[in-house]
C-alpha cells in the first residue's frame, strides 16, 4: 500500500501567503481611503507572528496585543508600525515602547497617570481609545475630553495623537447599536481633526461609516467571515491556513459497538471508521459534536465519538479511502467557519487554538 512516511508526523497547518495577500487587497478594495492596520495579535490568529508579517508587509501598520507579541516582530526585523492595542502600563513598558518605536493605545486614566509621571527618552506616538459602548477598554464619553486635553499637554506624547473606538456588535448587520456607538464617536472627535479607527473585520465589511482614516481587519486577513452562516467565499476572501492529518487507521466496528472515550457514539449498522492523527493535544476542540465534517481526497465524512488528545474516529460511510489518506479538518473546501460551529464556537477559537506541536508550512 505504500505508507507515506510523514503518516507519524501528524497534523500540518499550511499556509498560503498568496491567500493572506489576496485577502489584504480585499480589505483595500472595500475600504480604498483607509490606511490598514494588519491585526496579526494571537501568533497572527494561530498562523504564525512573523511569516504573517513578512506576507502581509505592504500593510500600513500592525496590531498586536502584547508588548511581547511587539518585541518579537521587531526582533525580527518588521520595521512598519506596531500598534500596542492594549497599550501598555508601567515605566519599563515605556521604555520598551520608546525604544522599539511602538505605537501605543492609551484607554485609562492608569496608564494616563503612568505616561505623565514617565522620564522618557522621547515622546511615544499614541492612540486614544474611547469607549462608546463596548463597555471593555476605553474612556468614557464623559472623561474624554478630559483624558484628550492630558494627553495633548503631557511632554511624553507626540503631537497630533490619533482616536479609535471598537465595535461591540458590527457583525450583526443593521444593527443600531452599531450605528450609535459611531455616531457617538464621531460627535466627539468631529472637530479634533485627527486620524481616527473604528472598524475591525466585520465593521470594515458591513459598515461604510467604519471605513475612516485606519481600518483594523484581523479574521478577514486570514479568509474567515466574522458574520453568521457566512463563510469566506461569500466576500470574496480566501482560507489562509489549510489544517490537515494523515489518516493512520481504518477498522469495521460492528453495528452495537462503541468508539471512542465512554462510548458515546454507538454503531447503529456495521460501519468502516477511520482514525485521524488530530486531537484536542493539537487544538481540534474536545466538545467537537458527532457530525462535524472532515473531507478525505474530497468526500465529506463526519467526526464520531469523543475527540482524545492525539486522535478522531471518522465515519466513512463507503468512500473509497484508506490509511495515509489526507484529512482536512478545515481551510480550502472545508471552512473553518462551518466546522466551528459544530464546536458551538467562531472560527477565531479554531484557528487561534492550533497548539506547538502542530507542523506549519508556508507557501
Ligand atoms: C482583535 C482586534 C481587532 C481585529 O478584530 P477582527 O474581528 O479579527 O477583525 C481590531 N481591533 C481591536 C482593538 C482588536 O482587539
Amino acid at each position: 500500500m505504500g505508507i507515506d512516511l510523514n503518516l507519524s508526523g501528524g497534523p500540518f497547518a499550511a499556509i498560503d501567503r498568496a491567500a493572506l495577500r489576496h485577502n489584504l487587497q480585499v480589505v483595500h478594495t472595500i475600504a480604498p481611503n483607509s490606511k490598514v492596520l494588519a491585526v496579526i495579535k494571537a501568533n497572527a490568529y494561530g498562523h504564525g507572528l512573523i511569516p504573517v508579517a513578512q506576507a502581509l508587509n505592504s500593510a500600513d501598520g500592525f496590531g498586536v496585543a502584547r508588548l511581547r507579541e511587539a518585541m518579537a516582530l521587531r526582533e525580527a526585523g518588521v520595521d512598519q508600525s506596531i500598534v500596542l492595542l492594549e497599550g501598555v502600563f508601567s515605566h519599563a513598558e515605556f521604555d520598551a515602547a520608546a525604544r522599539l518605536n511602538f505605537e501605543i493605545v492609551v484607554h485609562s486614566f492608569e496608564q494616563l497617570d503612568a505616561l505623565e509621571t514617565w522620564h522618557g527618552a522621547r515622546p511615544l506616538s499614541i492612540w486614544c481609545k474611547i469607549d462608546t459602548g463596548m463597555n471593555r477598554l476605553g474612556f468614557r464619553v464623559d472623561d474624554f475630553a478630559m483624558a484628550w486635553s492630558r494627553l495633548n499637554a503631557c511632554k511624553n506624547v507626540q503631537a497630533k495623537p490619533r482616536v479609535m473606538t471598537h465595535l461591540a456588535d458590527a457583525d450583526e448587520r443593521a444593527d443600531q447599536r452599531t450605528s450609535r456607538q459611531i455616531e457617538r464617536f464621531n460627535s466627539l472627535v468631529r472637530d479634533l481633526n485627527v486620524e481616527r479607527s473604528i472598524g475591525n473585520s466585520a465593521g470594515t465589511l458591513a459598515w461604510p461609516e467604519a471605513r475612516v482614516e485606519w481600518v483594523r481587519p484581523g479574521l478577514m486577513l486570514y479568509g474567515m467571515s466574522p458574520f453568521m452562516n457566512s463563510v469566506a467565499a461569500d466576500l470574496n476572501l480566501q482560507p489562509a491556513m489549510t489544517l490537515t492529518t494523515p489518516l493512520i487507521a481504518v477498522r469495521d466496528v460492528r453495528a452495537g459497538e462503541q468508539v471512542g472515550y465512554g462510548g458515546i457514539w454507538q454503531a447503529s449498522k456495521d460501519t468502516r471508521v477511520g482514525i485521524a492523527a488530530v486531537g484536542y493535544g493539537d487544538g481540534y476542540p474536545r466538545h467537537m459534536r458527532s457530525g462535524a465534517p472532515v473531507l478525505i481526497r474530497g468526500h465529506q465524512a463526519t467526526v464520531i465519538g469523543r475527540v482524545s488528545m492525539d486522535m478522531i474516529a471518522i465515519d466513512l460511510g463507503d468512500k473509497p479511502v484508506m490509511v495515509g489518506d489526507t484529512v482536512v479538518l478545515w481551510g480550502k473546501d472545508l471552512p473553518a467557519e462551518r466546522v466551528a460551529a459544530f464546536a458551538d464556537t467562531i472560527p477565531y477559537e479554531l484557528v487561534c487554538g492550533i497548539s506547538q506541536r502542530v507542523a506549519m508550512s508556508y507557501r
